[in-house]
């Protein structure tokens, strides 16, 4: 067996849903035979309707296996192997099952196994693909899926579609003394992050980031950097980090964002330590999230030029 795992940059770590653990085995989507055999053993992560798993008492992914679900995967989508052993994901109402709790995507993201989490959420972002696929784009005709969930295959012109990603930039802006961060109305009261947008056609990564970090706040970035990727299946996006130079413009918001503004190190670092029912001052996005990840990236990149 091949190890799968990815060797990130150490630069950029921590976040949710990047276990590559899950060997995809592209091959025995088409493998029917194969797919049954690994079948009765096999990990089987259940979905609701809303996205939620079921759990067992305590919250963690509850262990199911194919056997106890019926006698083949049917509609079950295979999401790869795991050493010997196949993970698959079912949605909930094609089974006559119980679960003693549910949990969602964000909650598991915190407190699951990296691998368990990560499968969860490719889990995930197929159902939300598959839950929008019922009929063809092109002719309205009905769908079948194949290839074991991957291919959603018109019974009418005969078209075959693809899972969809939506790709989006997220990004560190820095002046090279201070950090861009903007909040978005809506956000919990004092929560700032940084600077996201998704990716247009016919744009390149870089454009996008040049684009909306002016668009959202009048900055003009001068290059950039890519660091690394999140699958954020909330529902379907591929969030692509990457860090930015940029001029010391002042910061001006006009649309998505209700606030931006330059952030020194000392009050990065104070944001670092700060707990959600502390009086005042910001918060930073949640640690499951590459956006915490750049914060965390960027202060590092200061504190080490610091005592250089
Ligand atoms: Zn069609």
């Amino acid at each position: 067996m091949t190890d799968t795992r990815l060797k990130f940059p150490a630069e950029l770590s921590g976040f949710a849903f990047g276990d590559a653990r899950l060997d995809r085995s592209d091959a025995l989507r088409d493998d029917a035979d194969a797919l049954l055999r690994l079948w009765p053993h096999a990990r089987v992560i259940v979905l609701e309707a809303d996205g939620s798993a079921f759990a067992d008492e305590a919250g963690g992914l509850l262990v199911t296996r194919g056997a106890a679900l019926g006698n083949g995967p049917g509609t079950a989508v295979f999401l790869g192997l795991q050493g010997e052993e196949a993970w698959f994901s079912v949605d909930a109402e094609v089974l006559p099952l119980a679960a003693p709790r549910r949990v969602d995507l964000r909650s598991a993201a915190a407190t699951w196994p990296v691998a368990e989490s990560s499968a969860f959420a490719f889990a995930r972002a197929m159902q939300h693909w598959r839950s929008r696929s019922r009929y063809c784009g092109i002719c309205g005709g009905t769908i079948e899926f194949r290839r074991a969930g991957y291919v959603a295959h018109c019974t009418q012109c005969a078209s075959d579609h693809y899972p969809r990603v939506d790709p989006a930039v997220i990004v560190a802006v820095s002046d090279g003394q201070r950090l861009l961060l903007g909040r978005q109305t809506g956000w919990p009261a004092r929560r700032y992050s940084v600077i996201a947008g998704f990716v247009e056609p016919g744009e390149s990564l870089e454009q996008t980031v040049v684009r909306e970090v002016f668009e959202e706040t009048r900055v003009r970035v001068r290059s950039c950097r890519y660091l690394g990727a999140q699958p954020w299946p909330f529902p379907g996006a591929l969030m692509l980090g990457f860090a930015a130079d940029a001029e010391p413009d002042p910061p001006q918001v006009d649309g998505e964002l209700e606030e931006a503004r330059w952030f020194g190190l000392e009050e990065i670092a104070a944001a670092r330590q700060r707990k959600g029912n502390d009086e005042d001052g910001i918060l930073l996005s949640p640690r499951i999230s590459i956006a915490r990840s750049l914060i965390e990236h960027w202060y590092a990149g200061m504190i080490a030029a610091g005592d250089a």
